[in-house]
């Protein structure tokens, strides 16, 4: 079986009819994920979590500092693409240095793009970091936690003065280094129409936006049984990204847990997800999925999804699907 999985390692994750191919990626947190992500075959990184970076210090890192990390993933991977995020920051992760304030309710605050609007200089460090690292592979950014157009706009001109900052300095960088968002808001996802006219690409965080479509708090083990991908607001607010952002020409991936299971894989792949990103142990799982399908079945699969009321006899339904063909 372990054997079987590794064969997948390096073939296309593609339906077997051949009508459609998607990208799998892996999530990491560090350099030394790298490793992991190659092994399982990843196409490249959908997720850097750059917070790893910012945790155990006592100051901000420098610029130098992250150039250094950013490069080494980018030039370990290369040519395969490196989405990093932007600093996500807030929630259940504090900054000691930050002079974080304590609110009523952390997931709702001062987090990810909010705090980095508020001090432009942290955010423009570590994308001017981002962009030299551009110059090593292929490196896209992407901003967290967006809710609405105005922040996308605002973090776009906080890079435009990153460039123009790098090109006064004469250091390279990807000039047309490709920016997209995380859609983990439901305002966003709602609005992915208006937001796909902004950004290269978007991918999909389910962790947070299942939590805030649901009002369930992601860590609260008392309400866990609330906690579900498969409910019918959430798929039909990823239905609604996937296809805003193919009608302007765009494309959307996925990367939160729900890109790494394998009975989410066929409803993902039938809506036209185009890319999966997921830790890197799930990888053979999910693509020797997607393999098993054809484009044709894995929309129907999406069809029946979208139409049926209860999550519990969607996952039942795709469940029998899996079985029988895996
Ligand atoms: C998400 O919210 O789905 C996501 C991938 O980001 P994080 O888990 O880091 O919040
Ligand atoms: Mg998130």
């Amino acid at each position: 079986k372990v054997k079987e999985l590794k064969q997948l390692k390096d073939l296309p994750a593609e339906t077997s009819d051949n009508a459609k191919r998607v990208e799998i990626s892996a999530n990491i947190g560090t350099p030394k994920d790298v490793k992991g992500a190659l092994e399982n075959g990843a196409e490249g990184v959908g997720l850097y979590r750059t917070e790893f970076l910012y945790m155990d210090r006592q100051s901000l890192p420098t610029e130098e500092e992250q150039f250094d990390a950013y490069r080494q993933v980018v030039e370990k991977m290369a040519p395969r693409p490196i989405i990093i995020r932007t600093l996500d920051i807030g929630g259940d992760k504090k900054l000691p240095y930050l002079n974080m304030p304590d609110e009523l309710n952390p997931f709702l605050g001062w987090r990810a793009i909010r705090i980095c609007l508020d001090r432009p200089d942290i955010l423009k460090t570590q994308l001017k970091a981002i962009l030299r690292a551009s110059a090593y592979g292929k490196a896209r950014i992407m901003y967290p936690m967006i809710s609405g157009v105005d922040e996308v706009r605002r973090a776009n001109k906080i890079l435009d003065e990153a460039k123009a900052e790098l090109y006064a300095e004469g250091k390279d960088f990807d000039e047309d280094i490709e920016v997209g968002i995380m859609v983990e808001i439901p305002s966003a996802a709602v609005t992915a129409d208006i937001l796909a006219k902004e950004v290269d690409f978007f991918s999909i965080g389910t962790n947070d936006l299942i939590q805030y479509t649901l009002a369930v708090d992601r860590m609260n083990e008392h309400i866990s049984y609330l906690y579900e991908p498969f409910h019918p607001a959430v798929l039909r607010l990823i239905k609604n990204v996937i296809d805003s952002s193919h009608k302007e020409g765009k494309w959307t991936g996925m990367c939160g847990e729900m890109a790494g299971d394998p009975l989410a894989a066929p409803i993902l792949l039938g809506m036209g997800l185009d890319e999966f990103s997921m830790s890197a142990s799930s990888i053979p799982k999910v693509k020797k999925i997607i393999r098993l399908l054809t484009y044709d079945e894995a929309k129907e699969i999406a069809g029946k999804a979208l139409s049926m009321s209860e999550p519990a006899d969607i996952r039942a339904m795709v469940k029998e699907i899996v079985e029988k063909i895996g």
